[in-house]
């Protein structure tokens, strides 16, 4: 960006595009990004979604012009930037730790991008920028008299004043509490909306992006495995990981029996499972299906066998986990492994013990059928990942910490 591109106030027009063009990153002995096609278009907050190590800090390094790729474009708002350096790249970037200067006030801190680039009149586009993050009645306090959420707010406020056509956002909300992180996260949505930049946000906690974004992309080892909008990647996932890692499920392995215009029937160790066939991602041979927690509903004797419902049972409740406003089961079921449940507390009387006997059911149309390939060993029948359920432990841990601290 010139000088000249500055704006002379209002914080309404729109970002560019981004759009990456068979992009690959190799390091000495090992490849960061396979080979990624990208457009997110412009005035849209799009999140990139994956656990540690996926590529994601390197996807933003190299939007940014921190890393050059191995292979392929990077074009901002349809210009080829990808030999630009980064400080004439039209990007900023905001991260999890807030980089503010301490001994600058937060008026100065805000300012210092526009002055840098020699813009005379930096205060009032400053004072606006604060304004946006409800931060200007504490313009001339340093960084250490703020409170962390106030100092991220800053560095949004310091990111956004020189009008970036793209914004990057690292795990800016990572080093803020669980409430703070909330609130952030809904603060963060409405200042998208209000300036209509382009927010690329990178993140590991699936909550957040799924609160935000308009899309996700979720990544796994270097590649996107599945994008849409946050509603259609929970409904309808195609592969384990995203299945996994974007919220719980209940997986099972069996072999297509029949094949329909509008419903696939599996066969999972003798128990019939009808999953629609435009929601499943493979029609024949051995599949992958699944059901999300909430979707599953719990009887206590085995329900009628009804068109458009999956029934399976009987089972046991493993494991009962009450937290107010709805229940968690672990359900046993001999040859099928446990099955995980969600009930909402809509009645006193429906919540079930351990060790009750239990049938489950779901609407045939909340089955989703994925695309992975299927191991033959009996084994590995319950596909369960390695990683996502590390993730899935770690956050737990960091869940609980968290809440004990408030
Ligand atoms: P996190 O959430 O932990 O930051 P990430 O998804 O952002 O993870 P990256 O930082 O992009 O992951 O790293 C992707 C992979 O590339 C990792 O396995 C990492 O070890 C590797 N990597 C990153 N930078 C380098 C480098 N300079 N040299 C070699 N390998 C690297």
């Amino acid at each position: 960006m010139t000088n000249n591109d500055v704006p002379q106030g209002g914080f309404a027009e729109a970002g560019a595009d981004l759009e990456l063009v068979g992009i690959s990153k190799r390091f000495p002995g090992f490849t960061a990004i396979e080979e990624l096609d990208l457009t997110i278009p412009a005035g849209s907050f799009f999140a990139l979604l994956g656990p540690s190590g996926c590529g994601k800090t390197t996807t933003l390094r190299l939007i940014a012009g921190l890393e050059e790729p191995t292979t392929g474009r990077i074009m901002i708002g349809g210009r080829d930037v990808t030999s630009t350096r980064a400080f004439q790249r039209p990007v900023n970037t905001v991260f999890q730790s807030y980089a503010l200067f301490p001994h600058m006030s937060i008026i100065e801190n805000v300012s210092f991008g526009l002055k840098r680039r020699g813009m005379k009149n930096a205060a009032p586009l400053a004072h606006e920028a604060l304004r946006l993050v409800e931060l200007d009645h504490v313009a001339n306090r340093k960084p250490a008299q703020l409170s962390g959420g106030q100092q991220q707010r800053v560095a949004l406020a310091r990111a956004v004043v020189n009008r970036p056509a793209l914004l990057l956002l690292d795990e800016p909300l990572g080093a803020l509490d669980l409430k703070l992180r909330r609130q952030m996260q809904i603060e963060l949505k409405d200042i998208q909306s209000e300036v209509g930049l382009t927010f690329l946000h990178v993140t590991h906690d699936q909550e957040e992006a799924m609160t935000m974004a308009d899309t996700v992309a979720v990544m796994n080892k270097g590649r996107i495995e599945q994008m849409g909008n946050p509603q259609e990647l929970y409904e309808l996932p195609h592969t384990v990981f995203v299945a996994n890692f974007l919220g719980q499920s209940n997986l099972f392995t069996g072999k297509v029996t029949s094949s329909g215009s509008d419903s696939i029937v599996v066969d999972v160790d003798g128990t019939k499972f009808e999953v629609p066939t435009d929601r499943a991602q493979r029609h024949r041979g051995l599949i992958t299906v699944g059901v999300r927690p909430e979707k599953v509903t719990l009887h206590d004797s085995a329900p009628k066998q009804t068109a458009g419902r999956n029934v399976i049972g009987p089972g046991r409740v493993t494991d009962v986990s009450f937290s107010g406003v709805s229940t968690q089961y672990e359900i046993t079921l001999p040859g099928h492994g446990a099955l995980t449940v969600f009930s909402q507390n809509t009645s006193i009387t429906s919540i079930h013990r351990d060790g009750d006997e239990v049938w489950l059911s779901w609407d045939v149309d909340h089955a989703f059928g994925l695309a992975d390939d299927v191991e033959t060993d009996p084994a590995s029948r319950f596909p369960s990942d390695t990683d996502t359920s590390m993730i899935a432990t770690q956050s737990r841990a960091k869940l609980k910490a968290e809440l004990g601290k408030d």
